[in-house]
């Protein structure tokens, strides 16, 4: 739906600008609502109802915790997927450990 932000703190990625970006909503969840706001750094304030209408973007979630539908066009997240912990040290990190499952 254009207009959809991701949430994610420093990231407010979009599906207008990010063609093919997937957006993943607020999960239902209480618990892992809160570590989805923990973790993005942002929205602590917001109840749980309020978060429901919020996203994520795709690029905070690790490629494991994706399931694809048969035709891989769409993607869906494991029902337990938790975004990446927001860490300002995290970036231009060197990767010495790609393919770490
Ligand atoms: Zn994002």
């Amino acid at each position: 739906m254009p207009g959809n932000k991701c949430q994610y703190f420093n990231c407010l990625k979009n599906t207008v600008k990010y063609l093919g970006l997937s957006m993943f909503r607020f999960p239902k969840d209480r618990t892992i609502s809160e570590i989805w706001a923990i973790n993005s750094a942002s929205l602590l304030s917001l109840d749980v109802e309020k978060l429901y209408s919020r996203y994520l973007c795709q690029e905070h979630f690790c490629p494991d915790d994706f399931i694809y539908a048969y035709d891989k066009k769409k993607k869906k997240l494991k029902p337990k997927a938790v975004p990446f912990k927001f860490n300002l040290v995290v970036e231009n990190q060197p990767s010495t450990s790609s393919g770490t499952k």
